[in-house]
């Protein structure tokens, strides 16, 4: 499914834009994969679509987590965000924790989710598999994601596959909600980018590219030096025969070939067309150098960035107010159709 097209009204005069959610855990460095599979997308929606991008972090502590890590790692994510081109002038660049009503309206939304829609969601079994003890945040996470959408009456919310099943709950809840205390709630549409590539590991080919990849080397992070890069590539697992060509067969090279084709715009078909005849020497350093020329003025714009706290709190500080400002829009509707008595102020 492709976005709606921006509004603009009869007179010519632009509407307001569409509201576009997304967000993102604070949970250590970006990879190629986010990079060429969301971020980079994300990044060509701002000047169409009134965009929220959240940092988290109440997502973030749903599994175990280290406090002084969350609190890096929120500065690290917001300075990685930015490098690569998420712009505070354009969007709203904040942290969920900073803007009041995500979990208030989470709590609204859990008291009308019935426990039979949670208990389907896969990735909550995935999870809490993986755990001793399971808390009770993991398992009504989904409803938290509904209300982060629903709070700023996002129409498109850019998701990965993984991420599918919980839109869906939250247009259910959007939904139930709507019937219940009347229309309040826009209902979102998930958005998957055109070119939101899947990109695999440079060692496994057949599992995507993950921060929890075992290889290291299998994972080009962001903030890699072109060397480190470079070497990466060097030692990507290719396949047999020698032919730079996409097919079921050839794994490694059809990642290698759509990694390529993320960083340069280019199709496939073309890029198969340039390295007819090449080694896979050849291409693999073809593959590095064009993903070093995309990748290291992000690595540079991060690293001037993400020492200058006071710069990053100052972001922090407009974006929630300026998200607080379409949140307080949404909770003072919720408040009244539930018959909540309004706050004193
Ligand atoms: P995650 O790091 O899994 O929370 O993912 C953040 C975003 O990056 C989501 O929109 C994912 O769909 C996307 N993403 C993560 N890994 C990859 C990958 N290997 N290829 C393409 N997109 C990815």
């Amino acid at each position: 499914m492709t976005a709606p097209e921006p509004a603009s009204t009869a007179a010519g005069k632009p509407a307001a834009k569409p509201v576009v959610l997304t967000c993102a855990q604070p949970t250590g460095k970006l990879h190629l994969g986010n990079y060429l599979g969301a971020v980079i997308n994300w990044g060509r929606m701002q000047d169409d679509y009134e965009c929220h991008f959240g940092i988290v972090d109440w997502h973030a502590i749903t599994m175990p987590y280290k406090p002084a890590d969350l609190r890096a790692n929120t500065y690290n994510c917001l300075a990685q965000y930015m490098a690569c081109g998420l712009d505070p002038a354009k969007s709203h660049l904040f942290v969920q924790s900073h803007v009041i009503g995500h979990t208030e309206l989470s709590w609204i939304l859990g008291c009308i989710c019935p426990m039979g829609w949670l208990e389907r969601m896969t990735q909550f079994k995935d999870k809490s598999k993986k755990l001793e003890s399971v808390g009770s945040g993991l398992f009504t996470y989904p409803v938290l994601m509904a209300a982060d959408i629903l709070l700023y009456n996002a129409s498109v919310v850019p998701v990965g596959e993984d991420q599918k099943q919980h839109l869906e709950l939250a247009r259910d809840l959007a939904e139930k909600f709507n019937r219940t205390y009347s229309d309040t709630f826009v209902l979102p549409q998930p958005f998957i980018g055109k070119s939101g590539a899947r990109i695999m590991s440079l060692q496994d080919p057949t599992s995507k590219m993950s921060k929890s990849d075992p290889n290291p080397a299998g994972v080009v992070y962001i903030t890699d030096t072109p060397d480190i890069i470079r070497k990466k590539f060097r030692s990507a697992v290719t396949d047999s025969g020698s032919e730079v060509r996409a097919g079921d067969d050839k794994p490694g090279i059809t990642n290698l070939l759509s990694i390529l084709s993320g960083v340069t715009g280019r199709p496939v078909a073309a890029l198969e067309a340039d390295f007819d005849g090449a080694n896979y020497g050849k291409f693999k350093d073809a593959v590095a150098d064009a993903v070093i020329a995309t990748l290291d003025p992000v690595r540079l714009r991060y690293e001037s960035l993400v020492n200058d706290k006071a710069a990053l709190e100052a972001v922090m500080k407009a974006g929630a107010e300026g998200a607080q400002r379409n949140a307080n829009r949404t909770m003072s509707k919720v408040y009244r159709k539930t018959g909540f008595v309004e706050r004193p102020r």
